[in-house]
């Protein structure tokens, strides 16, 4: 075996999560690069694939390298690259087109519309992902990221979620001709209430996307209204609302309704039971991505009264697009710029590779843990 690099991978059939050895990608052709592996987030998706709950390796391989929340710096360039130069910093994408030739939002650079489900995903699905020292790339699914993002740039790719869901949602608003088309300069509270369901990284950072688009947003979460979460929430404008004491079923009535509910909580019945919240033209959006276990009962009568008599929607989301990616650069530069503070307060460590099982299996607690690989060689 030629040289090797330190690697965190599962092995389903053996139910094992380790450090391995992993072959050094070299690049392949002309327009690939060579990318150094700075950080990598860690996020549920990942805990669950360690739970053997999610995640396929590669056909032919018994083991999945994870990690899909990556920072990465070009090392090397193939001689056709032309966007991205040694030296930059740079942040992949992490779902690949499936192979039909009938799958036309693969075939249209839009994998994260597949209508297949033959998708590849870094380090999610049947593609090894970035935790790992060093990663070879096609040009066209990397994303440069200005150096003065260094710091916070990991959190590129969980925030691309809330931005895809964001362009989704201004799209389907077209459908309401007064709706207030710059909410922003209209003050907020103005147009639009938004309701956050959860408060990790995915609920934090689409807050603070709603936040600088002009709505009233409230973040709802599990945590005491004196947890730090709270107080980043706080931090950047939101009004924070704990479960504990403001259930949810009061919210209709004291805060909302909401014009907005942006799910980032995972729990379908949270999901289900806040649409009584959810106001006339109103939009659900759903990110999160419920185990599969016995479900809960919901009132279907109402939900579908609901939805016809309020005209509303009930969006589901999953991974983003080049859009994406950009709209996610261009407003992480803008939290910077207005919240420095709870931005890298969603930052909650910088742990070694040796970490992994506590990161991964344990209970490590914070909003965002990276994985951090500089100044390995
Ligand atoms: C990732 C997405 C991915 C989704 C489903 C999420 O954790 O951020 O990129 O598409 O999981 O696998």
């Amino acid at each position: 075996m030629g040289k090797t690099l330190k690697a965190i991978a599962v092995r389903p059939a053996q139910r094992t999560v380790e450090l391995i050895e992993h072959p050094d990608p070299t690049i392949e052709t002309a327009t690939q690069a060579r990318l150094r592996v700075l950080e990598v987030g860690v996020c549920g998706t990942d805990r669950e694939i360690c739970n053997f709950d999610y995640g396929t390796p590669p056909p032919g391989s018994d083991h999945l390298v994870i990690g899909h929340e990556s920072l990465t710096e070009v090392v090397e360039v193939g001689p056709g690259v032309t966007s991205v130069q040694p030296g930059e910093l740079v942040v992949p994408t992490v779902r690949r087109p499936c192979p039909h030739a009938h799958c036309w939002p693969c075939r249209s650079g839009r994998p994260d519309f597949c209508r297949t489900g033959d998708i590849r995903e870094r380090g999610i699905k049947e593609a090894h992902g970035y935790m790992t020292e060093y990663v070879v790339e096609e040009e066209q699914y990397l994303n440069p990221v200005p150096r003065d993002l260094r710091e916070v740039a990991a959190l590129v790719e969980p925030l691309t979620i809330a931005e895809k869901s964001l362009l989704e949602l201004f799209d389907l608003q077209e459908r309401l001709p007064w709706a207030c088309p710059h909410a922003e300069a209209e003050g907020p509270g103005h147009c639009h209430k938004a309701l956050v369901l959860g408060a990790g990284p995915v609920g934090l950072l689409g807050a603070m996307a709603l936040v600088v688009r002009g709505f009233e947003t409230f973040v709802f979460s599990r945590d005491p209204g004196t947890s730090p979460k709270a107080g980043i929430a706080r931090g950047f404008g939101a009004k924070y609302v704990s479960a504990a004491t403001d259930p949810l079923e009061t919210l209709r009535g004291t805060i909302g309704p909401f014009d907005v509910i942006y799910e980032a909580a995972g729990s379908s019945r949270l999901a289900f039971d806040s649409l009584s919240t959810l106001g006339p033209n109103g939009v659900a959006i759903l990110t999160g991505v419920p185990g599969l276990h016995a479900g809960s009962q919901v009132d279907t009568d109402r939900v579908m009264r609901n939805l016809v008599l309020l005209n509303q929607i009930v969006l589901g989301t999953v991974n983003a697009g080049r859009d994406g990616f950009g709209a996610a650069i261009a407003d992480l530069a803008e939290f910077k710029r207005r919240w420095p503070a709870a931005l890298s307060g969603l930052i909650s460590g910088r742990h070694p590779i040796e970490s992994f099982r506590e990161l991964l299996l344990g209970q490590p607690g914070g909003i965002k843990n990276l994985i951090s690989f500089e100044g390995r060689k």
